[in-house]
């Protein structure tokens, strides 16, 4: 970490007010970062300017430090307006601003959107906000109704621009634009520049300035993004799966409709994981609490529609799971860059089922990137975390327990009943578990979808073999591979496809084995199960 004096340094080139780079001290951040670095001389200088960034890159601060900088300390009307899609990104926003502004006397900041109360709104905008933070909705019910007075106003932001448009808010946007003075600074943000963005900078902006910060490939390693292929009926049971094998920190399960976040978070806070739903149908105070308690640790995973979950910025987002697939590959990469926050590492999931291949490689093309195949982690596995959950549980529910009552109460039913207390402590996690069963069984582990249908035919000059080994054996391909490269001798790549089923697995070998490899094979053992590998009828091509 570098001192004080030396962290600022970074950002001391911009020739920032003291008081920012105070602020920006305070934040621990050490250097600006692409964007801000291109971003904040342009904006400095008044220019207008449309800037297209990754999710996660510090946008908020690129357009936040020069509009404090360029406040004039005793106008009392609004001198900058941030429009945002969601609400939850006005409140972020705002915050941003109130943290790069800490060290500004008089500094007034205010959110401004749907869903709340308009008279404290009101209030706010008559004691002076100097920056105002709104959805579009909002922002034009104050305008009509005069409450909110533009005449003062010197920078306007789009934030999020292309997600504003996606939402349907190109006429609120242009409603606006057209209701503010010309000479107005003019400031796009987005993390994607589809045409529409594209054409409302065309119109609205006086000679912009423009800065492309590609993704570098840093940004896209640092979210390692899985792929899960899983039959529809099989999701829910996948997410458990995954959830419980992966040590996330905090969790964002996106799904498609309102009605979806509250099924599988029903689902989820079954299994014990303190989750939540945040969708538009949620009241607005508590779609604020959920994210704070996602902030603060008291919460591990929120189920969101896309549109409740926009530009929500949690560090403790780990993982990202696409339950249902993403719109279009743009929403996707809004909902991966909900983690690898600030340079951390995250990981995202895609659940998809055979017929969303096409989504899948659509995502692919945009991302540039393939999706790494994920294995439903193993029964053992999954066995292994629930166990240490149950232990996780019990640890810190003592902290709040009444050990003294409780304790004696234990002691009591022990010598009435001559039980040793272990056995009294197993009927209370009975109690605790309910009729659910602790561990999953290989029955419940869900088979991949390949393993059921559709398994693909057998390649030219391949044949197809049986071996008695499958999911009932915890067996996984690289067990098969292994056994058959090492002590059969075979060379990995002439391996085939193999298929896993519930009791045996298929694997495709070159065609005409010599007989000698046929009886080495025989004898073969994976996963301490004798292979008895013979060939299947008719399945050379
Ligand atoms: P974006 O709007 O591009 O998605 P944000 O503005 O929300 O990104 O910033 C993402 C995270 O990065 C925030 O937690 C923010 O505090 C942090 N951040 C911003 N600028 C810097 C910087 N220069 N150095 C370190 N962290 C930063
Ligand atoms: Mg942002």
């Amino acid at each position: 970490m570098l001192s004080a004096a030396e962290s600022a340094d970074g950002f001391g080139g911009f020739g920032l007010h003291p008081a920012l780079l105070q602020a920006v001290t305070d934040s621990k951040y050490c250097h600006p970062s692409p964007v801000q670095a291109q971003a904040i001389p342009l904006l400095l200088q008044g220019r207008d300017l449309i800037a297209q960034a990754q999710t996660g890159t510090g946008k908020t601060a690129a357009f936040a430090l020069p509009c404090l900088h360029n406040l004039e300390a005793d106008q009392h009307l609004p001198q900058v307006l941030v429009l945002t899609p969601t609400r939850e990104l006005a409140l972020q926003v705002a915050k941003s601003f109130e943290r790069y502004g800490a060290h500004m006397p008089r500094l007034r900041v205010l959110p401004i959107y749907g869903g709340s109360g308009f008279r404290p709104q009101i209030q706010g905008l008559r004691r002076g906000a100097q920056i105002v933070v709104g959805t579009p909705g909002r922002v034009m019910d104050h305008m009509r109704q005069g409450t909110l007075n533009l005449s003062g106003l010197r920078s306007l932001v789009l934030d999020e621009a292309d997600e504003m448009l996606r939402m349907g808010f190109i006429d609120d946007v242009t409603w606006i634009l057209e209701r503010t003075a010309q000479e107005r600074q003019l400031v796009l943000f987005s993390a994607t520049m589809p045409p529409e963005v594209r054409q409302l900078s065309g119109r609205f902006l006086h000679d912009p300035a423009e800065v492309t910060i590609a993704t570098s490939k840093a940004d896209t390693q640092r979210i390692h993004q899985w792929l899960l292929m899983v039959h529809a009926s099989q999701k829910r049971q996948a997410l458990i799966q995954v959830l419980e094998a992966e040590a996330s920190e905090a969790t964002m399960i996106f799904v498609r409709t309102k009605q979806a976040t509250v099924e599988v978070a029903a689902e989820l806070s079954s299994h014990a994981y303190r989750c939540a739903a945040l969708s538009g149908d949620v009241i607005q105070s508590q779609r604020e609490q959920v994210i704070e308690r996602l902030r603060s640790g008291q919460l591990d995973v929120v189920v969101a529609t896309d549109v409740a979950a926009r530009g929500i910025d949690v560090e403790r987002i780990t993982l990202v799971v696409n339950y249902d697939p993403p719109l279009d590959a743009e929403a996707y990469i809004h909902r991966i860059g909900r983690t690898g926050r600030a340079g951390r590492q995250g990981q995202a999931l895609l659940l998809a089922t055979p017929r969303e291949r096409r989504q899948v490689q659509a995502i692919e093309r945009v991302t540039g990137q393939r999706l790494e195949v994920m294995e439903l982690p193993d029964t053992a596995m999954v066995n292994d975390r629930r166990r240490q959950r149950f232990k996780e549980r019990i640890l810190s529910a003592l902290d709040g327990a009444d050990v003294p009552l409780f304790a004696q109460l234990v002691k009591e039913l022990s010598a009435e009943n001559n039980l040793p207390a272990e056995h009294i402590a197993a009927a209370l996690a009975q109690l605790m578990q309910g009729t659910q069963p602790f561990e999953l069984s290989h029955q419940d582990h869900l088979p991949r979808p390949s393993s059921r249908r559709q398994s693909r035919p057998v390649a030219a000059n391949m044949e197809r073999y049986r071996i008695e080994v499958g999911w009932k054996h915890k067996v996984k391909p690289g067990n098969i591979v292994g056994a058959l490269a090492n002590q059969a001798g075979i060379k990995g790549q002439s391996i085939g496809r193999i298929h896993i089923f519930d009791e045996h697995s298929t694997v495709d070998l070159p065609r005409n084995m010599p007989d000698d490899l046929f009886a080495t094979l025989r004898n073969l053992r994976v996963v301490s199960q004798p292979l008895r590998i013979r060939k299947l009828e008719g399945s050379a091509v």
